[in-house]
């Protein structure tokens, strides 16, 4: 809360990138914001992909009338990517002509802008021109930040191509990871748009005012002091703020009741989702399956066969077949398309989470403290996997490799899901992370502390 009244109001802009991924931190941080007394403006390049998005913002505005919005009409595209969601960041910049007049038009002026990562290299050019400070959201771990802020330097060197999977990247001040950690289209030969946009975007992010991470202090301690302590291989860096997790808002919850989830007893339940824009094959998404009745376990599985969600529109049926879905209906629900994570991590019956550890997911498990089985599927969730054993919040079996590189099969998955659920010693330790991330956010913790600093320098721009 602001203390005094003679200080004017920051106004700050706030503009997205594509997937819930990256959509739904900045919902948080505008209902964050605007609690505390900023004026919002959110800007909504236009159409979304997905219906979730839609659907979100419209329940944001609906619950905080006083968050003003902009349509950002995004123009068409010449070279349709086989992504719909890359494809989306690809929109963003070539639209970004129309977002100078659109910020200069806002009254009162912005005091700051602040944008995803992926939209550096588009904005910043935009924002130096009318003299507006930058600030960037970092939607993933701060592990990941300092991964990002070095590659360019590591794209140059000759010595990647040269390393084997297992073999280790060492840069001065990032983290020993191997390199099969890295998002694959990062290590490609050649320029490839992932490769291209990363390096651009990582430049344009070292040169911002300040990033803004969605994590916290006890959970990413190494790495925020790497970030602040300007030990990375770089001339300058803007300071690195831990903001998160961004708490999960009361809007965001669905009409829907899990009813079936009431009726279970506390801790039974592994919930099964692997985010908002992974799609399994039907042949692992039929181990998966058989996997779970085999674990004994109950079970709540959202079952995604396509990348974008307007577009999953086979029955549960069709994509899992008859027999299995009537074996699985003995101890499960299996969901087609959305629910709310919110409703099912919240829930008292949820012990466990099966997770591809998107960086939201991660913190979303934090803050409810439910143990996590990983599985990272792609980008930079082997990383965020990684955080997740490492902070004892659960363990990631690393021989499954990436989502697409293998079939994982039944019997390895019942067994990896039946050790989670029966692991005492993890739920004990998610819970002292739960109590953490709860405590971060509140008066007097350091997250807390960097968003309140940053809202009150905001107010005398
Ligand atoms: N989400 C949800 N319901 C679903 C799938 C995802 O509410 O069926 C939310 C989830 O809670 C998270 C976001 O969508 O806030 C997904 O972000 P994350 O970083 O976990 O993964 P991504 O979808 O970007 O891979
Ligand atoms: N649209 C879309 N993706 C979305 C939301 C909307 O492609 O996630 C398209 C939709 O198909 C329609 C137009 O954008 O043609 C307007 O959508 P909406 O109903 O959201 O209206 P508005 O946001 O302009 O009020
Ligand atoms: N990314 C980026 N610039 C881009 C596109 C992606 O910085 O132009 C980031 C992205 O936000 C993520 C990482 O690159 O941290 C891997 O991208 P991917 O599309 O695999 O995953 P996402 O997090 O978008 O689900």
């Amino acid at each position: 809360m602001p203390s005094s009244g003679d200080r004017k109001l920051a106004h700050v802009a706030l503009l997205p990138s594509a997937g819930m991924g990256h959509l739904t931190p900045f919902l948080r941080l505008a209902a964050s914001l605007t609690l505390q007394n900023v004026q919002v403006t959110f800007i909504i390049p236009h159409p979304t992909v997905s219906l979730s998005e839609s659907q979100a913002l419209s329940q944001l505005f609906a619950s905080f009338p006083q968050i003003k919005h902009q349509q950002f009409h995004l123009l068409p595209l010449d070279n349709p990517s086989d992504d719909p969601f890359f494809e989306h960041f690809q929109l963003i910049k070539n639209s970004s002509r129309l977002l100078s007049p659109l910020l200069s038009a806002l009254n009162p002026p912005l005091s700051v802008f602040i944008t995803d990562m992926s939209l550096a290299s588009t904005v910043t050019p935009i924002t130096e021109a009318i003299s507006l400070p930058n600030y960037v959201l970092f939607t993933s771990s701060a592990k990941m930040l300092t991964f990002f802020l070095c590659y360019p330097t590591l794209a140059d060197s000759k010595a990647m191509d040269e390393l084997d999977e297992m073999d280790v990247i060492k840069i001065r001040g990032l983290e020993l990871m191997p390199k099969s950690w890295i998002p694959p289209p990062l290590l490609k030969k050649g320029n490839n748009i992932l490769k291209t946009s990363f390096i651009e975007d990582s430049r344009k992010v070292a040169e911002s005012s300040g990033i803004l991470v969605n994590t916290f202090e006890s959970f990413e301690q190494e790495s925020l002091r790497k970030l602040n302590d300007c030990q990375l291989l770089l001339e300058r860096l803007p300071s690195v703020v831990a903001i998160g997790p961004l708490p999960p808002c009361d809007f965001e919850k669905s009409q829907l009741q899990l009813t079936w989830l009431d009726d279970q007893p506390a801790g039974s339940v592994v919930y099964v989702s692997f985010g908002s824009r992974t799609a399994l094959s039907r042949d692992q998404v039929r181990e998966l399956g058989e996997g779970l009745v085999r674990s004994g376990s109950r079970f709540i599985w959202v079952v995604k066969d396509k990348k974008v969600d307007r577009e999953d529109n086979e029955g549960l049926e069709g994509v899992i077949g008859d027999e299995l879905m009537e074996r699985m209906k003995e101890k499960g629900l299996v969901v087609r398309n959305w629910v709310n994570q919110e409703d099912v991590l919240s829930h008292p019956a949820v012990g466990g989470f099966f997770s591809h550890c998107g960086w939201n997911s991660v913190m979303e498990a934090a803050w409810h403290g439910v143990k996590i089985l990983a599985w990272p599927q792609h980008g930079d969730q082997k990383v965020n996997a990684d955080i997740v054993e490492r902070i004892g919040l659960g363990t990631w079996v690393k021989s499954w490799g990436w989502g697409e590189e293998m079939i994982v099969n039944r019997a390895e998955i019942a067994e990896k899901i039946g050790e989670i659920m029966g692991n005492e010693s993890l739920r004990i330790q998610a819970l002292g992370i739960k109590e953490e991330a709860r405590k971060t956010v509140g008066v007097g913790g350091c997250s807390n502390k960097g968003l309140s600093e940053l809202i009150n320098m905001w107010g005398k721009f």
